[in-house]
This record gives C-alpha cells, structure tokens and sequence, in this order.
C-alpha cells in the first residue's frame, strides 16, 4: 500500500539533494516508471551529480532515498514506447 507511506520530498536541484545527505536516490519518468536508481553513497560525486543532472534534464521526478537499507525496482520508460501502450490497451 504506497498510499500508507510518508513521501519524500520531491528534489527539484542537485544542491538541494546534497543537503540533505541521502543513501540513495530514484528517478520516477513522467510517464510513472522508476528508470533509474543510484547508491548514493557509492557513487562517485562528481558522477552523481551528472546522473542527477541528466534526470532533472529528461524531467523525471527525482526522490531521496534517506534510509538505508533500500532497494527499488527499475522499470523501462513508456512515453516512447507506443508499442508497448498498445499491448496495454489490447489486454483490458
Ligand atoms: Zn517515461
């Protein structure tokens, strides 16, 4: 029941991520697949802060992961994918 937990607060700049000294983070597409996921803590910093940059650029929503452990299913990002929509479609 995702309804039942708490949100983490939605990250809108690499500096603001960086205060608040996550485990981890997760990008959620528009589209609301999870496509991407990152141990914070054993990334390198410099190489975090492009991946973050690249989500916040392809206009995910990005979320902190602030407890540990954590671990998070990714997905394959639908909004190209009019095949796969199509397949949605067919099996309602
Ligand atoms: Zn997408």
């Amino acid at each position: 029941m995702l309804g039942l937990v708490a949100q983490p607060p939605v990250i809108q700049s690499i500096d603001e991520m960086k205060k608040l000294k996550p485990v981890g983070f997760i990008a959620r597409c528009q589209c609301g697949v999870i496509v991407g996921a990152m141990d914070y803590e054993r990334t390198e910093r410099a190489e975090a802060s492009k991946l973050l940059g690249a989500w916040l650029a392809d206009g995910c929503t990005v979320s902190p992961k602030l407890v540990a452990p954590w671990s998070i299913s990714v997905g394959v990002c639908k909004c190209d994918d009019s095949e796969a929509l199509a397949d949605c479609a067919a099996l309602k």
